[in-house]
């Protein structure tokens, strides 16, 4: 048996044991021991030769059901490969599963799926965090070697904070969002989970880059590791986070500053409070907007009819603020907070190299907990100022309380994406 097809077999007898509980996949490519095969018997190997992927179930795989975990797509099986997948394959990647999340990436803890919450496989009975709960779920539990999610306000970071591995926001624009089934086309950006930074580089380099079916696509130099020094790091603290998380993520600025002789300083963002509450009016009205192709007519079900609670909330919400007296007062409002955070970061990038903070302002909760509406939204308080500013942002682990995974993110100017891995591969180190 090649190598290849013994890995992945490995990875189905896995899956088969324990994600019975774990519930990190939707669905399990059947041909994925015959494309293994394939692959073990190519001479010529691709970048991402054997390299084994879960799916988020918002991207477009040819064949696939694509549900976005939601009532409303649950008979959907993508009819062609967003570009992602395209240059995944064409590298020899191999495409185990699509992964579950939550519905239509609406949500921050994975529970809001319609095919039920995903456990975190690093904290019995906790939340992973979400949107992309099932991404990085598969990842942590050894289910596949990398997952692809996608971020529109920390949907990447935040489960990988709290499953205890790496997750990647691209710059805005870095990778074509064709094929991706979006939820704020102005945020949505794809990127990989993985178990360590030069994996996460690995799959950035071959999906990204300018793409002509994105308009907003940009073309960029190759994303590769390179050796970074007498950096100056921004520290970022923000109202609203757990002590505990904090002491963690200053102790890990402490040891960086011992090891590598880096400078840090203190440094204000202006306006992030306001983060969340631009967020949601653009992201309403954006969703509201990209999901009147589903009327039932052409595909699925009719989405107000079969969708859960927080997609209505947003249709609703959505609908109300496009009507012409609310637009200029809430999404015309938001665009211009939204620039002016946008703004802020590029004073503060002219300054210092990057900027740490913690990742989630709390630890997961329990599978089931209530939570209000605006606690789960005030979650999302450090993740979103990135996805404002279109800048990139990667979330790594720092450490742990009482057995439960921390994460802290490091984030760069828009386009500097190779230099923040290359930072955070040096951070992993020092584990
Ligand atoms: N939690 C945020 C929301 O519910 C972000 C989701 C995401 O990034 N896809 O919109």
């Amino acid at each position: 048996m090649g190598v290849v097809e013994q890995k992945v077999k490995q990875y189905l007898d896995k899956i088969e044991k324990n994600d019975e509980r774990i519930n990190s996949f939707l669905f399990i490519n059947p041909n994925a021991l015959e494309e293994a095969r394939a692959i073990d018997a190519k001479s010529k190997k691709g970048k991402l030769y054997g390299l084994v992927f879960g799916i988020k179930s918002n991207i477009n795989v040819k064949g696939m059901p694509i549900s976005c975990a939601s009532k409303t797509l649950e008979d959907y099986k993508g009819t062609f490969d967003a570009t992602v997948i395209e240059k995944i394959k064409a590298e020899d990647g191999l495409i185990i599963g699509i992964t579950n999340c939550d519905e239509f990436a609406c949500g921050s803890s994975g529970e809001t799926s319609a095919f039920g919450a995903t456990e975190n496989p690093n904290a019995r009975g906790l939340i992973t965090g979400g949107s992309s709960s099932g991404s990085a779920a598969s990842v942590a539990a050894g289910f596949c070697d990398v997952s692809l999610g996608s971020d529109t306000g920390g949907s990447i970071r935040n489960p990988a904070s709290h499953c205890g591995i790496v997750g990647v926001k691209p710059s805005y624009g870095l990778v074509s969002r064709y094929g991706l089934i979006d939820l704020s086309m102005s945020l949505d950006q794809i990127g990989p989970f993985a178990r360590n930074v030069s994996d996460a580089v690995r799959v950035l380099d071959v999906i990204m880059g300018k793409d002509e079916r994105d308009t907003r696509s940009v073309d960029s130099s190759a994303v590769k590791l390179d050796k970074v020094k007498n950096l100056k790091i921004g520290v970022l603290k923000v109202n609203g986070v757990d002590k505990e998380i904090q002491k963690i993520v200053d102790g890990k600025v402490e040891e960086i500053k011992k090891k590598f002789k880096w400078d840090t300083k203190e440094i204000e963002i202006k306006h992030i409070d306001l983060a969340v509450q631009t967020y949601y009016p653009l992201c309403y009205t954006e969703f509201f907007s990209a999901t009147r192709r589903f009327d039932g007519r052409r595909y699925g079900k009719k989405i107000e009819d079969s969708c859960g609670e927080e997609v209505l909330r947003r249709i609703l919400g959505g609908k109300e603020i496009t009507k012409a007296e609310f637009g200029g007062r809430y999404y015309n409002k938001a665009l211009e907070v939204k620039e002016l955070i946008k703004g802020e970061f590029e004073k503060v990038f002219k300054e210092v190299d990057c900027i740490i903070l913690p990742t989630c302002p709390g630890l997961p909760w329990e599978i089931g907990k209530e939570m209000a509406v605006e606690e789960v939204y005030a979650y999302d308080a450090l993740t979103i100022p990135a996805n404002l500013a279109e800048i990139c942002a990667v979330s790594i682990p720092a450490g742990k309380i009482k057995g439960i995974p921390v994460g802290m993110q490091i984030m760069c100017a828009k386009g500097e994406d190779g230099k923040m891995l290359s930072i955070a591969n040096q951070i992993e180190m020092i584990r």
